[in-house]
């Protein structure tokens, strides 16, 4: 019977569970979903590209037999999570969540939720320079914005845009002192994000509280029913040596 595990990946956190999968001489496969054009690469074996929906995965794993799988997606991937769930179910493969805690506000910060991509468009129409840094994906909700609008993301982003936005490439980690001066450079009064949770890209919080200015954050869409979780790479480890 196999040993392998197949691990969800496309987050720091997917990386770092495959390195340590591999230093522990467990075959460990990762799927990438092959949206970002030069990604970095895990340790271990990759593959890359989309498995169809729930029954595509489920087929896949007939034909790969698995001994468990880790969803280690990115807290917003939620179409891949619940094809995750369904496929695992169907197929018997033991799956596991990994998923890094949302972050929490902390004194002098100004948050203000909302419940998707849309709602934080709403929230953020009055204001004369918007930072976006919600990636590529979803800016269409933005489109109509009137202020300017600096948009980040590692690749570029495609239209329809703000009519005033600027793009900045880049890939995470930030610092607190570089988001710092990206932010003044811009007069940025107000900042979006995804409750995205971690520590490679909180830097804007920072600096948003150190500036005084408010951050509209999108929360989390919910997790499927009945799924084990784990919120660090550790408890992943400890779970998939109970399966391997
Ligand atoms: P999504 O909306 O949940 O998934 C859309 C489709 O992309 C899925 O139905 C699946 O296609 C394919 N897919 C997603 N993750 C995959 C993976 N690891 N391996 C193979 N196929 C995958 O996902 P998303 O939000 O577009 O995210 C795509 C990738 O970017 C994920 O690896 C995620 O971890 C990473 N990421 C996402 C965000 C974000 O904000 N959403 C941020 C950072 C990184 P099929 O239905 O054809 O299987």
């Amino acid at each position: 019977m196999t040993s392998r595990v197949l691990v969800l990946g496309g987050t720091g956190e997917a990386r770092r569970l495959a390195a340590a999968l591999v230093d522990d001489g467990v075959d460990v496969l990762t799927s990438l979903a092959g949206r970002v054009a030069d990604p970095v690469l895990p340790a271990g074996e990759v593959r890359v590209g989309g498995f169809g929906g729930a029954e595509g995965l489920g087929d896949w794993l007939r034909a790969h037999p698995v001994r468990a799988v880790v969803d280690a997606t990115h807290p917003f991937a939620a179409v891949m999570t619940a094809s995750a769930a369904r496929a695992a179910e169907a197929t018997g493969t033991p799956l596991l969540r990994l998923q890094r805690p949302g972050w929490t506000p902390q004194p002098g910060d100004d948050w203000r939720w909302v419940g998707s991509l849309r709602e934080a468009a709403d929230a953020v129409a009055g204001f004369g320079s918007v930072f976006l840094t919600t990636g590529r994906q979803g800016l269409r909700a933005f489109a109509d914005l009137p202020g300017r609008c600096l948009v980040r993301s590692v690749d570029p982003p495609e239209p329809p845009l703000p009519a005033r936005t600027t793009v900045v490439l880049a890939r995470g980690p930030f610092t607190v002192g570089a988001e710092l001066a990206l932010m003044r450079e811009h007069a940025v009064e107000v900042v979006v994000t995804k409750d995205s949770g971690g520590h490679l890209t909180e830097a804007k919080l920072t600096a948003a509280r150190q500036l005084e200015i408010p951050v509209v954050l999108v929360r989390r869409p919910p997790l499927p029913p009945g799924v084990a979780t784990a919120a660090t790479v550790e408890e992943a480890l400890a779970w998939v040596a109970g399966h391997v």
